[in-house]
């Protein structure tokens, strides 16, 4: 029995040493897990893994900026190494202690070696061992409480990161608030950009219509255009600030991945801890049961060991449902984090789709910004062009202004200058009027002097070239401008030779027949006062002698002009009290023969008859009174009373005249041709009378014989002509010389002519003048006869007045 009952009481005591060291070994282990226990995100500036999560939650809590600690705390797992350290100094003071896990082993293991007949040995021994067993159980207890303690801080720990994760959970739908906040905000800035781009758009189309408005839109898109670039900026930073966050999100959740990996790797530690725990515990239960009925006195002792140990499955049980809580937790937050991620992804694409809007707005506003440039440039432009043109109008207004003041000032000036001009015109006529009595003056004058020297006039007359002389026909005449010369001169060009001579008056061919006569009018007047004149025309054949005397029919000469100037002055002096009597006679010598012109014709053709057949006809004897008169006997006079008796007459005349044929003018007079104009003035208030003669000589041609190419009659016409005029020079030379003797009576034109030619008559000689090279050799005799002639003092003219009674004298003939 005594064996039965050591043998159970050693069995009992070998169960309890097994369970005390299962006791003793279950806290070593819960310590040693402990060690590596569940790390919360390591603080940076915390001691504890517990400070560390308050510190992690009260971060994340403050705001988005220090998200970033987890990342920091994983980087700081010395410190919770350092924190093991110390956990495993407290574990190495329990290691002190003499019970371990191995010595509880051995304490359960031992087998007590009782001695056989020594109860008290073996009582020492139990007594020792059950001390020792005591000292294990004690240990057991303190690591159940460390055990306990350890469970209440993961289970603190495990709140506070539920708290913690619900904070998240709050910060992130906070943050979520935020963006979608933002996202609204943006939406509405985005309505309104578009609103604002629509306005833009309106205010384009208005703007083409009114520029003004169109820069007030253009300024306020711009100052729009700086606010959406600046939102850009807000947006651009906003979505640099979003990804942060997503990046500090994601290693966040890879840090609460590692954590949960972690925990996963805690647990599983814990649950091989239990399982081990649980099979020991099986055998100390075994080791329990076998000792039980050895060992009453422990049974107590070992109820109460059970009841811990219930409690210890208690804890175990409520730390399993707190791990179950926790990875209900953890899943939780993972699909919160996965949510998030997905909202995250959701919120980058909305976040990249604003972006390209946004960019595309940017575009849009680019190219409005562009478009609106161009019409500001075209606004400015249009603008400096309308400056432009205002510029151009207010010169042109001002030069309309102008204008119109110099108008008016031209219109007062032309108003001026219309007086000046009247004022000038009446001045010129009164002018013309002295200038042409001036001329009368220096005519009259001129006279004076000439009749004072006693010269014979002459006057050069230069006919027009004729279609009948020919292409090859050179005009060799010129005038002389010189001033001294002015309208004296004349040069005659003879093989390359010029003859300069200078007359009293030289016309050239322009000369009309009224200028030639304005020259000689006032020799006619003195004819009216009582003068003998007498005018020649001298040249050789068609030079223009009688188309100066007489003229053509619409050309009338001075002939006709000189009779008409006569009536109109005799009929004006009879206001005076002058009456006048006028008789005509037209002669023509032919061969030294008078012929009377005026004579009918019928009278006249007998006339003829009878000198050629030697029968004594008409006479025509010249005689020449004491007075200076001239008296040809036989000879028709016509007392005339008007101009157009004086036409008849002279058409009479020019009929009757002898005309020949030679080479050089078919119509060539080979006769001189006389007529006489006596004039008999009596006044009868002044008893005064007057008695002047105006004698028209129209010479035959001046042409030597043997140019001519005449033969038989016409020779004899020639050489009688050629005579009569060599006597003419002759009388006029030998009066110049003042000769005693002068041949009057070598010709009978000298001889007819003879008062007239004398020192008391007024002579003028036209030297006629062919201009053609032709006619260069007559035309250079001819002026040279005439420049002779002009030299020429013949005498100081006399007027011929008397007082009555004179009446015998006026009723000559
Ligand atoms: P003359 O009597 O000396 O032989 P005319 O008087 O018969 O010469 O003139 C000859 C031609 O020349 C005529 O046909 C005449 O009309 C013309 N003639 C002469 N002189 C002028 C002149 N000054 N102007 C125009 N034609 C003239
Ligand atoms: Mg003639």
């Amino acid at each position: 029995m005594e064996n039965l009952a050591k043998r159970s009481a050693q069995r009992s005591a070998k169960e309890n040493i097994r369970w005390v060291s299962l006791v003793l070994v279950l806290p070593v282990m819960v310590t040693g897990n402990q060690n590596k226990a569940p790390r919360s995100p390591p603080a940076k500036r915390r001691g504890t893994a517990v400070d560390v999560s308050l510190d992690k939650r009260g971060k994340i809590g403050a705001g988005r900026t220090t998200g970033r600690q987890p990342l920091v705390e994983a980087n700081h797992k010395k410190d919770v190494s350092g924190t093991s350290d110390m956990e495993g100094a407290k574990a190495s003071e329990n290691a002190g202690v003499v019970f371990g896990k191995e010595e509880v082993e051995a304490l359960l293991n031992e087998v007590l070696k009782l001695k056989k007949l020594d109860a008290k040995g073996n009582m020492q021994l139990m007594a020792d061992y059950s001390k020792r067993l005591k000292l294990g159980l004690k240990w057991s207890f303190q690591e159940q409480e460390k055990l306990q303690t350890e469970l209440e801080s993961s289970r603190k720990k495990c709140v506070d990161t539920e708290t913690e994760m619900e904070r998240k959970v709050l910060d992130l739908n906070s943050f979520l608030l935020n963006l979608k906040n933002e996202n609204a905000a943006l939406d509405e800035k985005l309505a309104k950009e578009s609103s604002e781009k629509l306005d833009a758009l309106n205010l384009h189309r208005l703007e083409k219509e009114a520029r003004v408005v169109a820069e007030r839109f253009q300024a306020s898109l711009s100052e729009d255009l700086e606010n959406i670039r600046n939102e850009k900026l807000a947006a651009d930073k906003q979505v640099i600030s979003l990804s942060e966050t997503y990046k500090r999100l994601q290693e966040y959740n890879t840090s609460l991945q590692q954590y949960n990996s972690k925990l996963q790797t805690d647990l599983s530690a814990v649950n091989e801890t239990l399982t081990k725990v649980e099979k020991e515990k099986l055998t100390v239960v075994e080791n329990l049961s076998t000792l039980r009925g050895h060992y009453n006195s422990l049974h107590e002792q070992l109820i109460s060991s059970r009841a811990s140990l219930d409690e210890a499955v208690n804890q175990k049980k409520s730390l399993e449902d707190e791990v179950k809580c926790l990875r209900e937790e953890l899943q939780k937050v993972r699909e919160d984090r996965d949510r998030q991620i997905v909202q995250v992804q959701g919120l980058t694409a909305d976040i990249l789709r604003r972006k390209e809007v946004t960019e595309k707005s940017i575009i849009d506003l680019e190219n409005l910004a562009a478009k609106s440039q161009a019409l500001q440039e075209r606004c400015s432009s249009q603008a400096e062009q309308i400056c432009v043109l205002h510029h151009q109008l207010a010169t042109a207004n001002d030069k309309l202004k102008m204008t119109d003041l110099s108008v008016i000032e031209s219109k007062s000036k032309h108003e001026e200058y219309e007086k000046t001009i009247s004022e000038l015109r009446s001045n010129l006529a009164d002018m013309e009027q002295q200038l042409i009595n001036g001329e009368k003056l220096r005519k009259k004058l001129h006279n004076t002097i000439l009749e004072l020297k006693g010269n014979i006039r002459v006057f050069c007359r230069v006919r027009p070239s004729l279609p009948d002389d020919g292409v090859a026909s050179e005009v060799i005449v010129s005038y002389p401008t010189a001033t001294e010369s002015l309208g004296r001169g004349i040069d005659l060009i003879q093989s390359g030779q010029k003859y300069p001579f200078t007359f009293d008056k030289v016309f050239n061919h322009e000369a009309s027949q009224e200028d030639v006569f304005l020259e000689i009018s006032q020799l006619v007047q003195s004819a009216l006062d009582g003068y003998k004149v007498c005018i020649f025309a001298y040249g050789q054949t068609g030079s223009g002698k009688t188309y100066t005397m007489m003229g053509k029919p619409d050309r009338r000469g001075l002939i006709p002009r000189s009779l008409e100037q006569i009536f109109q002055t005799s009929q004006a002096l009879t206001a005076q009290g002058w009456k006048y009597k006028l008789q005509a006679s037209m002669l023509e010598i032919y061969n030294e023969t008078i012929r009377d012109l005026l004579l009918p014709k019928s009278s006249n053709m007998m006339d003829v008859v009878r000198n050629e057949s030697g029968v004594a006809g008409r006479q025509y004897a010249i005689k020449h009174d004491s007075d200076g008169n001239t008296h040809v006997s036989d000879l028709t006079l016509v007392d005339v009373c008007s101009v157009r008796e004086i036409s008849s007459l002279l058409e009479q005349a020019s009929q009757s005249r002898s005309v020949g044929k030679t080479q050089m003018n078919e119509q060539s007079s080979r006769s001189h041709f006389v007529f006489t104009l006596r004039i008999f003035g009596v006044n009868e208030s002044t008893e005064q009378q007057v008695q002047g003669v105006l004698n028209l000589i129209d010479l035959a041609g001046s042409e030597r014989l043997s140019r001519s190419g005449a033969t038989g009659d016409r020779l004899k016409e020639t050489q009688s002509i050629n005579k009569s005029l060599s006597a003419l020079a002759d009388v006029i030379f030998a009066l110049a010389k003042k000769e005693d003797h002068v041949p009057f009576r070598n010709s009978k034109l000298t001889y007819l002519l003879q008062p007239c030619l004398g020192g008391d008559s007024k002579t003028l000689m036209f030297v006629n003048i062919s201009p053609e090279s032709s006619s260069s050799g007559e035309s250079l005799c001819s002026l040279r006869f005439a420049a002779r002639v002009n030299a020429c003092e013949i005498g100081i003219p006399r007027r011929q007045t008397a007082m009555r009674p004179l009446d015998s004298r006026l009723s000559y003939g």
